[in-house]
């Protein structure tokens, strides 16, 4: 185990934890060593955990699934995915049968419409944008028209590039930002840095957030989220490579998940 802060507050004892997905218990279709393992673990000793992932294309039964072949014991309620924190963020701003435009994939529009909102192409009262493989002038022109007439602006989670086998992919943070050029207007962002996901999680939890611990692979999103809604924070190293000259420290660094003892 290595820590690479200064000062390191102790860990708490641990009654619940939040972790990321990719780069923490999968890497594509494959398990990260030791991940498996841990969970399984923490299973056993009745730890309770919580996934939250920036990723907006998949439902969180189509999650629970992925992580049930892995080996991973979970249900769909401990699966915060952005589309359905998105949702739940709209439902508690806008009555039922407000309307919406949004690009993205079916699952986040069938989240929108799951609660209360009318999917539509104008008179919205807000755009939402997810990650959206076919995103195109058509669609940022419709985003663009119905911002400036005055629809709130939402963009699911800012990440700007996606791992994929073969190379980057440009993420739904590029599209939000072309769209933000063009309406000289910035999205409101619900996915991580932002901390509303690790809420929804703690809430799903139901254990005391000064006893809950965040495991994330990466600074920018999972450590920040996680330090804004005052949790313990780990950063795990086998995502993507560690920003060394970030401002933001975790409470602990850990090569491996088999690594994080608590
Ligand atoms: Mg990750």
């Amino acid at each position: 185990m290595a820590n690479n802060n200064p000062s390191p507050r102790p860990m708490p004892t641990v009654k619940g934890i939040i972790a990321d997905l990719d780069g923490v218990v999968y890497r594509g279709s494959e398990a990260i060593e030791g991940a498996v393992e841990s969970f399984e673990a923490w299973h056993e000793r009745c730890i309770p955990y919580c996934f939250v992932t920036n990723n907006s294309t998949r439902t969180p039964a189509e999650v629970c699934d992925k992580l049930h072949k892995l080996g991973v014991a979970t249900v769909p309620e401990h699966i915060v995915t952005s589309a359905n924190g998105t949702a739940a963020l709209m439902a508690s701003r806008w009555p039922s049968g407000s309307r919406a435009y949004v690009i993205g994939s079916t699952a986040l529009a069938d989240a929108i419409q799951a609660v209360g909102f009318e999917l539509c192409e104008e008179q919205a009262d807000c755009v939402v944008v997810g990650l959206d493989p076919a995103f195109d002038y058509v669609k940022m022109s419709k985003a663009v028209r119905l911002i400036l007439g005055g629809a709130v602006f939402m963009g699911t989670n800012p990440d700007l590039l996606l791992p994929s086998e073969g190379g980057f992919l440009p993420g739904n943070g590029a599209v939000l930002a072309s769209i933000a050029a063009a309406c000289r207007t910035e999205p409101e962002i619900i996915g991580k840095p932002e901390p509303f996901l690790i809420e929804r999680a703690i809430t799903a939890l139901g254990v005391p957030r000064e006893q809950t611990i965040m495991i994330g692979d990466q600074i920018a999103t999972d450590i920040a989220a996680g330090q804004r809604a005052g949790v313990y924070s780990v950063l795990v190293q086998t995502g993507v490579p560690e920003e060394h000259h970030s401002p933001i420290k975790p409470d602990l660094t850990v090569s491996n998940l088999a690594d994080l003892i608590i």
